[in-house]
């Protein structure tokens, strides 16, 4: 059985205050008893401050990246050593902004992916594509690149501890999503090429969440799709009821 899990990605979002008194409200008012896993991802600064409120709830805590190296002359960045250490137990890696504003390549991205595992934290690996590439019909290929280029690196026991998360940047922050449909159609590829790369059995175990505008009034349409197992989470995710409910549509 496939896990569901509904992540929040707060982004460059929430200071200390406001990033307590969400994780309060969201404590509050999460179901605990769900068998979806939940997964908030605050800001850097603000992980363990929120991990002393979460860590012995149901919320699990996520980064938005992490560097390939241990430690070292390398400002600004943190790696997977520090963030186990403030109880982080997943990774987003690849998300399309790090991709287009920060200029990751598939090399490093291929270099974090296979950081994260080898530390035996969850990595989230994010592929989508831009809105050319989807008129050009050429998303089934940019995403097959991406995933090859990356993650696809990665040997089968590594790719146990993987999630994917496909984000058609066309969708992200833009109050449009992809049709439940069109998120079928991909993810259903998507573990085609799980099954093709590596076996059926990692096909049907790895969960794939949609990303891309999920609200509460579209969230239910896309998690029933059988491909779905869950959704990655920006600006709904800063809401605690919108959130929830997002986590109730399952
Ligand atoms: P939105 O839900 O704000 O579109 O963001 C999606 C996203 O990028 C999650 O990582």
């Amino acid at each position: 059985m496939r896990k569901h899990i509904v992540a929040g990605n707060w982004k460059m979002n929430k200071t200390l205050e406001e990033s307590q008194a969400l994780t309060k409200d969201l404590l509050a008012k999460i179901p605990h008893d769900s068998n979806v896993e939940i997964i908030i991802t605050p800001t850097f600064p603000n992980l363990y401050p929120v991990h002393e409120h979460v860590k012995s709830s149901p919320i699990g805590l996520a980064a938005q990246n992490a560097h390939f190296e241990s430690n070292g002359a390398f400002t600004g960045e943190v790696s997977t050593e520090m963030l186990k250490s403030v109880g982080v137990s997943t990774v987003i890696i690849g998300h399309s902004e790090r991709r287009s504003i920060f200029g990751e390549n598939h090399e490093m991205l291929a270099q974090k992916s296979s950081k994260v595992v080898q530390d035996g934290m969850q990595l989230m690996f994010c592929c989508g594509e831009v809105l050319e590439d989807r008129k050009a019909e050429k998303h089934f290929d940019v995403v097959k690149k991406q995933l090859e280029d990356s993650v696809f690196q990665l040997n089968q026991k590594e790719f146990e501890m993987v999630v994917l998360a496909y984000e058609p940047v066309w969708a992200i922050g833009t109050g449009e999503t992809a049709s439940p449909e069109q998120a079928q159609e991909m993810h259903k590829f998507i573990r085609s090429l799980l099954a093709d790369k590596y076996s059926e059995e990692i096909a049907e175990n790895t969960s794939i969440l949609y990303g891309g505008s999920v609200k509460p009034n579209n969230a239910k349409e896309i998690f029933s799709q059988p491909d779905v197992d869950g959704g990655l989470i920006g600006g709904a995710s800063l809401k605690a009821d919108d959130f929830v409910s997002i986590i109730n549509a399952f």
